[in-house]
Formats: C-alpha cells, structure tokens, sequence
C-alpha cells in the first residue's frame, strides 16, 4: 500500500517511475544485470546519462553554454564547492539570509574565507517573507550573489529573480527545481540535491555557465572542481550511476506529463487548495507572507499547539505520512512536491477538517 508521504526529503516520488525501475530491477536492457551493477563507463550506462542530461536540457530548456554536472556531496557539499570553484580567499561575496539553508551557505563561505555581506537578512521577520525586489542593492564587486529561491524549512519562496546587473547569481534550488518553469539564463549557476524533487540522495545537480570555469582555487578536491568534472562528463570517478537513472525516468514522467508548464498547473493548484484551507480556518495558521509562500513545503500550526503529536500520528495512522514541522519550527509541515498529487493534498485537508472537529 502507498501512503501519500509529505516528508520533505528524501521525499515523495512518481509511482509510474518507481514501477518503471522496478520492472527494470533485475534485468536491465537485457544486460542480466540490474542497473546498480553495469559499469558506468559500459556503452549503456554511458548512453543512459547521456539521455538523463539531454531530457533535463530539453525539460528545464537549459541554453547550449552550460554546462550539466552531476555531482556528489548533496547540495552541501556545493557549500563549500561554490567559494572554491569562483572565488579566491579573501574575495567579496553577496547573500541573502532567508532562512536555514542561507545560514548554512552563508557558513560555509566565511569558513572558506570569503568577506561576505549578507545584503538582506530576514532573520528578524524569523524567516517569513522574501525581501521586496527593490529593498536591496548588489555589490558590483561581489564575486556572486547566493540566494535560496525556496526555504524548504521556513516554507519561503521567491516570486522573482533577484537583479544582479553583472554580478553572477548563484541559486541553491533543492527544493524548487523542476516545480514550474525555470528561465536559467539569468543564472551563473544553478545547484540542487536530487532528493527533493528529481530523485534520490545521493546526487546532486550542477548548471553552471561555461564562463564561470577555469577559475577553481589550486587544491580544490578534484571531484567538486566543476572544470576537471566537467571535462570528464562528470565521469571522473564513479558517479551515482542509480541516482541519474532515476533522475532520467522522473523526467520522462514530467516531460510525459506535460513539461514544468503542466508541473507548475499541478503544483499552483495543490497549494491553493491548502493555503486556502488554512487561510478560511481560524484553528489552522500559516506565518509566511502571501506573496512569499512556498509551492513545495507548506508549514501550519494549530491553535492547540499540545496536540502536535497527536495530529502527526492520527495522520500517520490515516496514511498521511511524515507531517511533523521541523525541529527548529515546530508545528506541522506539507511538503507537496512534483510526486504528490492533487488528491494526497485533498485527503490531508479532509484529515486536518476531522482532526479539528474532534479537537477544536
Ligand atoms: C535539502 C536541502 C539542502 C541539503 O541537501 P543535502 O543533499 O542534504 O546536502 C540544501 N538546500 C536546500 C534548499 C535543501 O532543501
């Protein structure tokens, strides 16, 4: 039995890949091996990430002068890739502080010694809104701004692209990436975990402008240096071959469905209908700002604050799985991505409706 899972990662997947890959398990292109144990340089492995990467070109219409990594390390490990790969120490960079993933970046690039100047910190609205697009300005000398377009903790996304004039933007897009149209262009790069929205952990994704390489620090670990990566096809060693098999049936599945156009109609309509629940409730709450709420991870509180692990297990119990806020949050919190679907969302409102009515 399938539950309808809302953990925020590793998370919800499509059915129609996993029974794909299971169908496949065993036996794959009639090889008498399962895809976990060809060798990635073998002919059909090779031709296999060759077809992951032009189906993520072709989805996400990436232009010809990126470059598509497939990496490891998690969207972590780009933490400290990023400063690495386009910065010299002591070198000026800009962030935004949205939440605790900007945190962690933000750390992860003063530890590399950077001077870095956190343009917007939204730490005193305790991570609630996203900036005004006109409430900032850019250091032109700043080697790039980073940014997290969604902040799968806080539940807090960007309705825009921040304007950098020339000044690389680099976006940490984990919990975002595939959920509606993606202009990359005004992007140097672009960088997401896969265990969100494209697959499973293990594999991280990096689109990163061809101008942006060439430039890694001398003693930049070999595996993250985007340039020697990129030059192998990102093949330098053994790459997460299960990882990018997947990643190619997820977006067959999107493509089959209609591209991020339709993926962006589904997801629009999922979180309207939860927000508009929680919006007409006076026993549910959402804190974040109307223009700033996320599409993927929906965060609420009930005013019975004591009857949190109630409502988590009673829902668990209901096959609604993994709704516990985070630690840091606390309360509860939907992450509805690409795999969840309409009625996952529809029976969590029936749930939350119930549950009120037996405890409001
Ligand atoms: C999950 C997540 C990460 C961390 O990803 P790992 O693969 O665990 O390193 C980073 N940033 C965002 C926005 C995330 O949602």
């Amino acid at each position: 039995m399938r539950v309808y899972n809302f953990s925020a990662g590793p998370a919800m997947l499509p059915l129609d890949a996993l029974n794909v890959a299971q169908s496949e398990l065993t036996d794959w292109k009639n090889s008498g091996m399962s895809v976990l144990e060809v060798s990635h340089r073998g002919k059909d492995f090779v031709a296999c990430a060759a077809e992951t990467e032009s189906l993520l070109r072709e989805v996400v219409g990436i232009p010809q002068n990126y470059k598509v990594l497939f990496l490891q390390g998690g969207a972590t490990g780009q933490f400290d890739a990023i400063p690495l790969n386009l910065t010299a120490a002591g070198d000026k960079v800009n962030f935004f502080n949205t939440g605790q993933w900007s945190v962690k970046a933000i750390k992860a690039a003063k530890a590399q010694g950077l001077e870095v100047d956190v343009i917007v910190d939204r730490a005193e609205s305790k991570y609630t809104d996203t900036p005004a697009a006109d409430s900032f300005v850019v250091d032109p000398e700043a080697a790039y701004l980073h940014y997290t377009p969604n902040e799968t903790i806080g539940g807090v996304e960007f309705g825009y692209v921040p304007e950098t004039g020339q000044v690389p933007l680099v976006a940490d897009f984990s919990s975002t990436i595939l959920s509606r149209p993606l202009d990359v262009s005004p992007y140097s790069m672009i960088y997401a975990g896969a265990q969100k929205n494209m697959g499973p952990s293990g594999l991280c994704v990096a689109i990163v402008r061809e101008d942006l390489l060439g430039k890694a620090r001398p003693g930049t670990p070999t595996i993250w240096n985007y340039t020697a990566m990129a030059e192998a096809d990102s093949m330098l060693n053994t790459p997460p071959t299960f990882g990018i098999y997947l990643l190619g049936l997820i977006l067959k599945w999107v493509k089959d469905a209609g591209g991020l156009e339709a993926m962006g109609e589904r997801n629009r309509a999922k979180a309207e209908a939860l927000y508009g629940y929680i919006d007409a409730s006076d026993y549910y709450s959402n804190p974040v700002a109307l223009d700033s709420r996320s599409w993927m991870n929906v965060p609420f509180l009930q005013a019975n604050s004591e009857l949190d692990k109630a409502f988590v297990a009673e829902a668990n119990s209901a096959g609604l799985t993994n709704l516990a806020g985070h630690r840091s949050v606390g309360g509860m919190r939907a992450s509805i991505y690409n795999a969840m679907p309409l009625e996952g969302v529809t029976a969590l409102i029936d749930f939350m409706t119930d549950f009120e009515r037996r405890n409001g």
